[in-house]
């Protein structure tokens, strides 16, 4: 098989490291014997969780055809290489709509399982694994093993949310939910500040199936926490009028422009955040009533601008997304913000939501609670000990980092943040003795190490 060294990043392009790239054409060629071995997926992980420095990376991208789908009960089973954005295109002109869907559809099937990701519906449906009825994990020495919730359950657990440390995932088959229309009926509510905002997602949510909060990270003071709570659910075919009604499922493809190139550093400053944010603020707090919106516009935002992590220049950026238990995370969202803003450190999009129980995963992130995620244009030093202040105010308050976001996290506040690690790593050490899977983020947590 072809191998190339070269420098890759995560989304966050921070760090940049130097790996050994397989790209497999099929199924049969994910497993290849390598002292250190990791399967990759479209690289939507914002740090080092799908980087292997010094060590192979198998790209998934190729190995990505659909297997089989079910019609009548919703279900599909796929190579882990496809992209949420290729099974929407499939299953949605039929009626089905994942379960659960991350904040971008160019992720693939692969890493929204090693991620457990979660999505605007986490209150109400859980994490990616509750619609996953198996799924095929490649162990080393090129083992196949089918395991679900109810067949080598360890298996499936350790391998949800276990950040490809278990094997290749190498096929998922799952639950889709059905829809009426491709459409959302969304409602968004201004708040003032940070215990509105709460306040709002709290009475909210019950009833929406989706619901996350923009926060303006860039507000001080008496508005510090303001931001726009966005609550939406599937529109009935019989919600929509005119031509949308004769063909609900087909909807007008997405228009996507492009950042061509790095752009220069300072661009993203305090000043150009806080005049888009003010005018964001206004115009999406100020939507009265409910309005539809294609599920594109609601679920992928992000995705209309190809290629926006160059916004950030060279140097990338870092995501910081850490969930905390209800009991205080309205207290310790507010140390977060309160720490963000005396530090004068720009920070960009900032998004809040509540999230429901935790799954049965060893090292799923969603725990019952809020989550808050920041994007911090890299700055070195000052970003790094910003960083380090916040984990301290989420230990203290009994949360987690979430670890497809992470890129700096310290091996002690990691063991402390995820309690079941000394289990998951007892069921992978049974899966790989030797530890082959292993990745830049594994190393630098030391769960290479004795839990
Ligand atoms: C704009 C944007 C919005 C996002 N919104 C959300 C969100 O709302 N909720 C959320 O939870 N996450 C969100 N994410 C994060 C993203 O969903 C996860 O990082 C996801 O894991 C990325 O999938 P990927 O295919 O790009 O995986 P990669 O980034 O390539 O890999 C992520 C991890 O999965 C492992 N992996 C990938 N494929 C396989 C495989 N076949 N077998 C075994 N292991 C594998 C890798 O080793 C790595 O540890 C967002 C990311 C972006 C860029």
């Amino acid at each position: 098989m072809n191998t190339l060294n070269k420098d890759i990043a995560g989304w966050g392009r921070y760090p940049v490291q130097r790996c050994e790239l397989v790209r497999p054409e099929r199924h049969a060629e994910l497993w290849s014997e390598a002292p250190s071995l990791l399967a990759r997926g479209q690289g939507r992980s914002y740090g080092d969780a799908a980087l292997n420095e010094g060590g192979r990376v198998v790209l998934t991208e190729r190995v990505n055809r659909f297997l089989a789908f079910d019609r009548e009960q919703g279900i599909v089973r796929a190579e882990a290489g496809v992209t949420l954005a290729e099974l929407l295109a499939l299953t949605v002109p039929r009626g089905w709509f994942p379960l659960v869907t991350p904040g971008t559809r160019h992720v693939s099937l692969g890493g929204c399982v090693a991620a457990d990701v979660h999505g605007k519906n986490h209150h109400h449906d859980g994490a990616f694994s509750s619609s996953v009825r198996e799924l095929e994990l490649i162990t080393a020495g090129g083992r196949r093993l089918r395991c679900s919730a109810q067949e080598n359950a360890a298996a499936f657990q350790a391998t949800v949310g276990g950040m490809g440390l278990t094997g290749i995932i190498g096929e998922v088959e799952l639950q889709l939910q059905p829809i009426e229309s491709g459409y959302i009926r969304a409602r968004h509510q201004a708040a003032a500040h940070l215990e509105e905002l709460f306040r709002l997602l709290q009475e909210s949510d019950g009833d929406a199936r989706y619901s996350v909060a923009w926060v303006d990270l860039m507000s001080r003071g008496a508005a510090l926490g303001r931001g726009v709570v966005m609550n939406g659910d599937h529109a009935a075919r019989d919600e929509l009028s005119g031509g949308r009604r004769l063909t609900p499922l087909r909807l007008p493809p997405a228009r996507v422009r492009n950042i061509p190139c790095n752009m220069p550093g300072w661009l993203l400053n305090g000043l150009s955040i806080r005049a888009f944010n003010a005018q964001y603020y206004r115009r999406e707090g100020s939507r009265s009533g409910s309005f539809l919106l294609d599920y594109d516009t609601f679920f992928y935002p992000l995705d209309t601008l190809a290629n926006w992590n160059r916004l950030y220049g060279r140097r990338g950026f870092v995501q910081y997304q850490c969930v905390v238990p209800t009991a205080t995370a309205l207290e310790a969202m507010r140390q977060l913000l309160q720490r963000l803003a005396d530090s004068g450190h720009p920070a960009f999009l900032g998004v809040l939501k509540r999230m429901g129980p935790a799954g049965a995963a060893y090292l799923s992130f969603p725990m019952e609670g809020y989550t808050l995620a920041m994007d911090l244009p890299m700055k070195g030093a000052a970003t790094l000990a910003l960083l380090d202040a916040f984990d301290s105010v989420v230990l203290q308050h009994g949360g987690r980092v979430y670890l497809a976001k992470d890129a700096r996290l310290a091996p002690a506040s990691f063991r402390a943040m995820y309690p079941q690690f000394a289990e998951w790593q007892r069921v992978r050490r049974e899966l790989d003795p030797h530890g082959v899977f292993s990745s830049s983020l594994s190393r630098r947590l030391g769960m290479e190490e004795q839990a």
